[in-house]
């Protein structure tokens, strides 16, 4: 527009009723969505693009498609958008992936985030498994100084699924009754003292291997192990060759002076506190739930919908 056009635009501003202007601010507020949807999407390939399908890096623009910037790979010579290769590239109405965003950085239900971002609950389900597709993958690795570890468990749960189940479906909600081998899932929960890093992993079975296994990528080789002195941590920083300590978990519940997993703790009623808007998740869909609130946790639960997508678009821990 040119600058006299926008002089009079501006003017003419004035002469709108109070209910013009609410128009024109939603307008405005909705384009201002859709550009920065289009920036974090687009910043997505960063200034050194790669080319998704070979990899390579002699990458040129090559026109638009759908409102996407096209790439074209000099090597193989196949054509790419920011999302190829991503969950996110077969999703139609890609606006609305801010406002999407936004109900998941608040942590709000499916059917509440339907209403919002206006798509039907059972796409609402699907695009909140995309966004949940990387998160999930994203923990710190070489945690360091005093690494607090201890388990939690999460009730076995086949929520969704009309098919193949290997009991009678329960009533969602009920109490836990007397717990039975395997109705529970074990994590372990990691976290480096004094910070909001925490690794957490699903343990197959709770054996003292599966937890050395479980930590071994989260630690680093000077990294002290805080437990509650159960012997398969001992196990474990014996084999993985990194100093630990404990406490008496029957003598003190919470453990005393340098040895305690106070802040494993409190994160895992963070967690749990979080997780019971949900009323229950499936368990083939815990992962994706432990992704969603390690992020947010980061974020001291004040993340913006610009930093939640930012993050859902990555694989790595950034
Ligand atoms: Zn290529």
């Amino acid at each position: 527009m040119d600058i006299d056009t926008f002089h009079w635009l501006e003017m003419e501003l004035e002469a709108l009723s109070l209910a013009q202007r609410e128009v024109v601010l939603s307008r405005l507020q909705t384009m201002a969505t859709r550009d920065n949807n289009q920036r974090l999407i687009e910043e997505r390939i960063g200034v050194h693009a790669h080319c998704p399908h070979c990899a390579g890096d002699r990458v040129v623009k090559f026109g638009h498609t759908q409102g996407q910037q096209r790439y074209r790979c000099k090597n193989c010579r196949r054509t790419f958008i920011a999302l190829t290769g991503t969950p996110f590239v077969r999703l139609r109405d890609k606006a609305k992936l801010l406002e999407q965003a936004a109900c998941m950085a608040e942590g709000l239900t499916i059917r509440k985030t339907a209403a919002r971002v206006g798509l039907s609950v059972d796409r609402a389900f699907r695009w909140r498994h995309c966004f949940l597709a990387y998160l999930q993958q994203q923990k710190p690795t070489e945690l360091t100084g005093i690494v607090e570890a201890d388990e939690t468990f999460f009730r076995r749960s086949f929520k969704g699924q009309r098919k193949g189940l290997p009991r009678a479906a329960k009533k969602r909600g009920g109490p836990i009754k007397g717990s039975r081998q395997g109705e529970h899932i074990p994590v372990l929960i990691t976290l480096q003292r004094g910070s909001r890093m925490e690794y957490d992993a699903i343990l197959e079975k709770r054996t003292k291997r599966k937890i050395t296994a479980a930590l071994r990528p989260a630690l680093s080789r000077d990294a002290v192990l805080s437990s509650d002195g159960n012997e398969s941590y001992r196990f474990a920083a014996r084999k993985l060759g990194i100093q630990s300590g404990c406490f008496v978990a029957h003598e003190q519940r919470h453990g005393a002076g340098t040895w305690h997993v106070q802040n494993v703790n409190a994160y895992d009623s963070r967690l749990k506190t979080w997780m019971y808007r949900f009323h229950g998740v499936a368990t083939k869909y815990l992962a994706n739930y432990l992704g969603w609130r390690r992020l947010l946790d980061r974020c001291k639960d004040m993340a913006t919908p610009q930093q939640f997508l930012f993050h859902a678009l990555r694989t790595e821990y950034q």
